[in-house]
């Protein structure tokens, strides 16, 4: 039996990788980089070193941000850019710090910058860097939408070529040594084949569109809508796993809306993708409003958060709000297929109008060795428990999710073992972190708690 992979294995996994890239240049730069005469000469190599890495690490930003299986695989698609966020600031960084040194030292000696073609090639990959990074790093600050900052981010697209050719034409490392030149075309031809790459599969996904036989309000706050597969098109996903959906704009317009990431909460073989969407902003909020019958653009399946691919004896379910969506597929998927492994649920909503799901979970207690709780944390109707029934007794309660409702439940069913069962965690990010911290506290291990963030 595979064992559960906590957060933990994700880095081990993938910065040699992104090491093994960055240093194979730098050894050479190593061979003419490393005098320290002055302070002069020490900044000026730095600031060579800051270039070479930089524009290698932006490379690694585009393997990560054309949702490549290989990696996405060993890490899920979260992880993978909360890792790309990280190594776009230093990246970032490098590159200001690589022209902000070469341009002031220029301008010391010399009083003026001279310009070339070369040069006037990394001024302006320099200048857009950062109309290209900056919303990506303070979208809430700038107050930019979604959308917004994604069209500047776009700019990368621009930027990473220009600043390959200025490199490439100009870099002392990549001219002195013809294994870094190789390497540098090697680097410059795999960029075109990612976006060709990338060409490819969404001319893939437009000609093969999913029709939109249903939307319709399933609670005030969350709206359901049915997709149903294109002909002789097959589809499969794994329980727990999420997609990015395209909405067309008006129904036979061929032109749609911008991508946004959700979980499937249909079992896998259904003939139709069942998705369950909050309002959060500007795209959800006017989602019930959208008539059915237009087309949708599905890509995907991604994702690493199923207990397929985390495989234990029981499996215990902490949901918060929304976040109930990759449970629904998990429960129905495993009601379909007759399994005996034991599952809990705890899902945690505000009041007794959010519970939107309650009769999949019903369906699903009914047939498969499942349970559940109910935390409303705001409002509603709570069961009323008996003195000796423990911290949480009965199926609805008022309040949160704590440690002594955890420690009560593991203390009740003794399937629920930590050191047999699989715990997943899905909802708003403080509750994710308390929770884990809680169920480290009671004897899960890290490999044993499996969390997925709906942000990505
Ligand atoms: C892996 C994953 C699975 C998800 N599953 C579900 C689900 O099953 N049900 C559900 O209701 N929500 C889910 N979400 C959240 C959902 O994607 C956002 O709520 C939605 O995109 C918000 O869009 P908006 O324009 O209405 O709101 P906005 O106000 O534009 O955005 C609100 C927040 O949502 C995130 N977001 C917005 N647009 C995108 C985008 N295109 N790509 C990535 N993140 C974005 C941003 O963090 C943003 O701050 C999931 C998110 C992720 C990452």
């Amino acid at each position: 039996m595979r064992r559960p992979e906590g957060p933990g294995k994700t880095w081990v996994r993938f910065y040699p990788l992104v090491l093994a890239i960055v240093i194979f240049p730098l050894v050479f730069w190593a061979r003419d980089g490393l005098y320290f005469d002055s302070v002069y000469i020490v900044l000026y190599n730095f600031a060579r070193a800051g270039g070479l890495i930089g524009l290698l690490l932006m490379f690694v930003q585009f393997s990560i941000s054309e949702r490549i299986p290989f990696l996405e695989r060993g890490i899920g698609l979260d992880r993978l850019y909360q890792v790309h966020v990280r190594i776009g600031i230093v990246a970032g960084v490098l590159i200001l710090l690589h022209a902000l040194v070469l341009i002031l030292q220029e301008l010391v000696s010399s009083g003026l910058i001279s310009l070339y073609f070369s040069k006037t090639l990394g001024i302006v990959a320099f200048l857009a860097l950062p109309a290209a990074v900056l919303p990506a790093v303070g979208r809430r600050r700038f107050r930019l939408s979604y959308e917004s900052w994604k069209w500047l981010h776009r700019l990368m697209y621009i930027v990473f070529p220009i600043g390959w050719f200025h490199s490439f034409l100009l870099g002392t490392t990549v001219n002195s040594y013809p294994a870094v030149r190789t390497f540098w075309i090697v680097l410059g031809a795999a960029f075109a084949l990612l976006m060709l790459r990338k060409l490819l599969r969404s001319l893939g996904i437009r000609r093969r569109p999913w029709f939109v036989e249903a939307v319709d309000n399933r609670s005030e706050m969350v709206t359901g809508l049915r997709l149903r597969l294109p002909e002789q098109r097959e589809w499969d996903h794994l329980p727990g796993q999420f997609v990015f959906l395209k909405l067309e704009t008006q129904p036979g317009s061929r032109r749609f809306l911008e991508a946004h990431p959700f979980t499937v909460s249909s079992a896998p073989g259904s003939e139709q993708l069942e998705l369950n969407i909050a309002r959060a902003g500007d795209f959800t909020n006017a989602l019930s409003s959208f008539p059915s019958g237009g087309s949708a653009l599905v890509e995907g399946p991604y994702g690493r958060f199923s207990y397929r691919i985390h495989p234990a004896e029981s499996y215990l379910f902490l949901a918060g709000g929304i976040g109930i969506t990759p449970f629904l597929s998990m429960i129905r998927s495993a009601a379909e297929s007759g399994s005996r492994q034991p599952m809990h649920l705890l899902w945690s909503v505000r009041n007794d109008e959010s519970l939107f799901a309650l009769e999949d979970l019903e369906n699903a207690a009914a047939s498969v060795p499942f349970d559940y709780q109910i935390f409303l944390t705001r409002e509603g109707s709570a069961d009323s428990g008996q003195a000796g029934d423990g911290a949480c007794p009965g199926k609805k309660h008022l309040g949160r999710i704590d440690r002594a409702c955890l420690e009560d439940l593991l203390e009740k069913k003794q399937e629920l073992d930590p050191k047999r069962t699989a715990a997943f965690i899905c909802g708003p990010e403080p509750m994710m972190n308390d929770l884990s911290e809680i169920l480290r506290q009671i004897g899960f291990s890290r490999r044993r708690i499996i969390t997925e963030q709906f942000s990505l």
